[in-house]
């Protein structure tokens, strides 16, 4: 899918929290949206998501407004920093899960549902915890699970925030080269919210800079780093001007 954002306008109150954002996704595209806490990024995607609607602005899906549709039909993979797994239910039954609610006329079999689920824990190297319980797993495997979880009803977009912002530093990098291996064999689009440059920078085709509402600058590692657009990319990034 291609995603159009234009003009973007979300206030809370007398708080303009999104000032205009404009910006187009491609289609297998990984994003990441870069900037400190504040500037806008959850609501962002709460909005692409259909869990928050915008004060004005436009947002186009292969030049059909996605707006217009409602949560449940936009086909959304979500995985937040600290989005529960189903505590009683066992891995491959939280994996199934998006698939088990689908509206009768979209739903798989029971059998279907299981190969694919195991088809999927296969690929996301994650097979061996199929049986156990998410409180028997460390917080990275959880991660693995939950973006089993968002896969598994094949989304249109994926959309992450912070999914790995609680976890130790090294965890964090064996996960960003996983999800970046996973997003190159599915090619599904996907926005990456993060505070943190080295993950962005690492992982994302482009990154998007916000602060304060607004998009400072869209580019890859190089251009940004070489031609920060704006004073405040300069200050956030830690480089002089
Ligand atoms: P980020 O994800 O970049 O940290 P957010 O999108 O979460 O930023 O928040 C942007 C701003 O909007 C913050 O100042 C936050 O306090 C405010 N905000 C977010 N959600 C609400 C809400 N439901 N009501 C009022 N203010 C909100």
């Amino acid at each position: 899918m291609t995603m159009t954002i234009s003009h973007l306008i979300r206030r809370f109150g007398p708080v303009e929290v999104l000032r205009g954002i404009d910006l187009e996704v491609r289609k297998g595209e990984l994003i990441a949206l870069l900037g400190p806490s504040g500037s806008g990024k959850t609501t962002l995607l709460k909005i692409i998501a259909g869990l928050d609607w915008p004060d004005a602005g436009g947002l186009a899906v292969n030049g059909q407004d996605w707006l217009a549709r409602k949560a449940q039909e936009r086909r959304t993979g979500f995985v937040f920093q600290h989005y529960a797994l189903f505590p009683h239910m066992k891995v491959a039954d939280n994996v199934a899960f998006g698939l088990t609610v689908l509206p009768r006329a979209q739903r798989p079999s029971a059998a279907k549902i299981r190969a694919r689920v195991e088809e999927l824990l296969h690929f996301l190297q994650i097979a061996q915890l199929a049986d156990r319980y998410p409180g028997e797993l460390s917080g990275g495997q959880r991660q693995r699970v939950a973006l089993g979880r968002a896969l598994a009803i094949d989304p249109e977009i994926l959309l992450l925030d912070e999914p790995f912002g609680a976890l130790d530093a090294q965890v964090r990098r064996d996960l960003r080269r996983w999800l970046r291996e996973v997003h190159d064999a599915t090619g599904t689009t996907t926005i990456f919210v993060t505070h943190d440059q080295e993950e962005a920078f690492e992982l994302a085709d482009r990154v998007v800079i916000m602060g304060a509402g607004r998009i400072e600058q869209i580019g890859h590692a190089d251009e940004i780093y070489d031609h920060p657009a704006t004073p405040f990319v300069a200050r956030f990034l830690g480089l002089t001007v």
